[in-house]
């Protein structure tokens, strides 16, 4: 990362694929990744003449549900417009999108203490996908055009530049997926191209209020590759101000294989959209009363679910933070606490050992298997043994530790406080033993059997002596 003198400057455009059957403006089913191209196709999204689009009233549903969400200012009137380009992946010559009345703006998300400002959120579609291939042999190039995904409805939520950092800009898209999850708007599965997201980067000097020249990069499709692909363009700007130069404004693509990002297009090949009103599609007047039911029947949102637990459960803001993180997580946490009745245990198993598993125990299970450890039942490592088991075969944890035999060196660490006890109360025959009346061990021994009848006696004597070392 840079030295403390630069200061980055994020801004992210993120596309959502909102839940949906159909496509944006026709009545084609979304699909599903590996469907044969062009399965999921009709006259209207393949652009044929003399067809009218129809507005999927799903997709402006869970666009609002998200604009509201991220408290944005819905406005009474909104409209598509033509985003005018040529390319084969789309068919029409134009995208329909939302230029100057978009669906929503003026919004935030939070992000711990922070908040993200967010500029707009706002309904479009979807271009095909083009497959360059080809026979290298007999150098005969082609290209194949997949119109299935043309036509299906994006959300596109655009941030002001507030991020400040790789860790911000990926925490800030791991939080909109946990909303967008939360209220039912999309999937959001990264891997699926169901969140995309276009980081735009610039540094300044710390102090500076100017913006420098960003560069955009496009279409990034996991976390990681979101992080890595800040942190590599941060550095590599850096390096070009530093050595004397000046950052082209221009758009990056980002190379998973080679690690780094490389020049796509730059601002000589920007395009003129020519945006217009989309004549074939009625402007909308959103109705009050339907917004203001979508915004009642929005669910928990979590960031007042990260309040919650912290003053409900009494748990560490951080703890919260990463609870609250993930919906799924935090319906198992408050089930198991509130089983185990045990908030702050349950928390730690949580976070140290269900989440990083990516796979969740029933509430019931982990309920069982904090108290197990918490009454000194098993130890914490065994515990974590316990856990994967239960995961893997579905018993419950009791049932493992019974299995296992677990509960049998639990007898031993009980047995342990017994010989303490024993040691602690009878320091006259501790100090002869010490001082090398070997005899002495046997008035000690006899105490633990009194006091635990059912233990093996070498087991108890192998302790006696570790402890008297
Ligand atoms: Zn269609």
């Amino acid at each position: 990362m840079p030295d403390s003198q630069w200061e980055v400057v994020i801004g992210m455009e993120v596309h959502v694929q909102p839940r949906t059957r159909t496509k944006m403006f026709c009545g084609c089913a979304i699909g599903q990744l590996g469907d044969p191209p062009n399965s999921n196709v009709c006259e209207v999204c393949m652009g044929m003449p003399g067809v009218l689009p129809v507005i999927n009233k799903a997709a402006v549903e869970a666009c609002l549900k998200t604009a509201l969400a991220l408290n944005c200012e819905i406005p009474r009137h909104t409209k598509f417009d033509r985003k005018n380009y040529m390319y084969p992946d789309l068919p029409k010559g134009y995208q329909i999108s939302q230029y100057d009345l978009p669906m929503s703006v003026n919004g935030h998300l939070e992000l711990g203490d922070r908040q993200v400002r967010i500029r707009r959120v706002h309904l479009e579609e979807d271009t095909g996908k083009l497959i360059h291939a080809g026979d290298k042999l007999h150098k005969a190039w082609e290209s194949y055009v997949d119109l299935n995904r043309a036509g299906v409805p994006l959300m596109e939520i655009v941030s002001e530049p507030d991020l400040r950092s790789a860790d911000e800009a990926r925490d800030y898209a791991q939080a909109l997926r946990t909303l967008l999850r939360t209220i039912g708007a999309s999937e959001a599965e990264m891997e699926k191209g169901q969140l995309r997201a276009e980081p735009n980067i610039s540094i300044r000097r710390y102090g500076s209020d100017d913006l420098g020249v960003k560069t955009e990069l496009k279409n990034i499709n996991s976390f990681r590759a979101l992080h890595r692909a800040i942190e590599f363009e941060v550095n590599r700007q850096v390096e070009v101000v530093e050595s004397g130069g000046t950052v082209g404004q221009e758009t990056r693509g980002w190379s998973e294989a080679e690690q780094r990002t490389f020049s796509q297009r730059s601002k000589e090949f920007a395009e003129d959209y020519r945006y217009f009103p989309e004549p074939d599609l009625p402007p909308l007047e959103l109705d009050r009363p339907w917004i203001e039911a979508l915004r009642r029947a929005l669910p928990e949102l979590p960031a007042a679910r990260r309040a919650r637990l912290v003053s409900q459960y009494a748990l560490p803001a951080s703890d919260a933070t990463q609870i609250a993180a993930e919906r799924e997580l935090a319906d198992l946490f408050e089930a198991a606490a509130k089983a185990s009745g045990d908030s702050k245990q349950t928390a730690n198993w949580i976070i140290g050992e269900v989440a990083p598993r990516g796979k969740l125990p029933t509430p019931a299970h982990l309920a069982e298997l904090v108290t197990l450890v918490a009454t000194g039942k098993i130890t914490r490592d065994q515990g974590r043994e316990v856990l994967g088991t239960s995961m893997e075969n579905g018993h419950s944890p009791a049932q493992i530790v019974a299995e296992r035999g677990f509960a049998q060196i639990s007898d031993e660490s009980e047995l342990r406080v017994i010989v303490e006890g024993v040691i602690a109360g009878n320091p006259r025959a501790v100090e002869d033993y010490r001082a090398g009346k070997k005899q002495a061990m046997q008035a000690l021994m006899a105490d633990v059997l009194t006091r635990a009848p059912q233990t093996k006696p070498n087991i108890a004597s192998a302790l006696l002596l570790e402890l008297l070392k």
